[in-house]
């Protein structure tokens, strides 16, 4: 089964709009008259959301992300987005999940599960985060700790939502720090992914998700990365920070993937 590789930019809290503005303009001239068979996402931070929606005004093939948003439909939520509110700046995907948002803001498997149905509410495509701490991984409890994010975060998603979301598989220990899973041990973890998502929609759903890799994904490991069988595009922080990093990322892991 393949599956339309997708590669995504988290800026996490860096650039606003004019910094955004340097980054498409630096990054349209480098990718002119280059196509690729992939999806390309950038999610910055809310207040830089309309102006890239402008800048991307005729770039099909690159969609908006935004990196979180409300459970709520409105109101007395201080500080909060809802999803509308996304919808009406030209967001398609949202990143939700994230370990940050897990680990510095208390987001559970509950809240995680009523973002990702209320994204799905408005048509938004969910970026679904999961991944276990060293701690985990070294006690053993990888599977458990996947199976857990992911039954949490999915319950009550129909298969016909599932199929609009990405599952990002993110090993805390690889955000930022410059170590990378090795290919084997992120294809063990996305196959296991995998075998879970199997378990609660059948086979044939589980075969047409697209599930990403991200920690750590650099120029020089984006294509190793791609070659794995299950790995089916990156969520990339700071490498994708830089136009040429990102560009790099996407040319590089194109050459192993494969594609529709
Ligand atoms: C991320 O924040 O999702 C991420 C993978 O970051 P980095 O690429 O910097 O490890």
């Amino acid at each position: 089964m393949s599956r339309k590789p997708i590669f995504a930019a988290n800026w996490k809290m860096n650039k606003g709009p004019s910094e955004t503005e340097d980054f498409v303009k630096s990054f349209l001239s480098k990718l002119q008259g280059q196509t690729f068979p992939c999806e390309m996402v950038i999610a910055p931070p809310f207040v830089s959301l309309p102006k890239l929606a402008d800048l991307l005004h005729n770039s099909a093939n690159i969609q908006i992300g935004a990196q979180n948003c409300s459970q709520f439909d409105s109101g007395a939520y201080t500080g909060e987005v809802s999803v509308r509110m996304l919808r009406e700046v030209f967001v398609h995907y949202v990143i939700i999940g994230h370990s940050e948002r897990r680990a510095i803001y208390g987001e559970s498997d509950e809240v995680i599960n009523a973002k990702i149905k209320k994204a799905r509410e408005t048509n938004l495509k969910p970026v679904f985060c999961i991944g276990e701490t060293l701690e985990e991984r070294e006690a053993g409890k990888l599977e458990s700790v996947l199976r857990t994010q992911i039954t949490g975060g999915l319950a009550g998603v129909p298969d016909k939502d599932v199929l609009e979301t990405v599952l990002a598989y993110e090993p805390v220990w690889a955000i930022g720090t410059g170590v990378t899973a090795t290919s084997q041990q992120a294809q063990e973890a996305h196959a296991f992914v995998r075998s879970v998502l199997a378990d609660l929609y059948g086979a044939d759903v589980a075969s047409k998700v697209r599930i990403q890799y991200g920690g750590s994904v650099k120029p020089n490991n984006a294509a190793e990365l791609m070659a794995c069988p299950d790995i089916d595009g990156a969520l990339i922080g700071g490498a994708a920070l830089d136009p040429q990093g990102f560009l790099e990322i996407v040319r590089n892991g194109m050459t192993t993937a494969s594609v529709e």
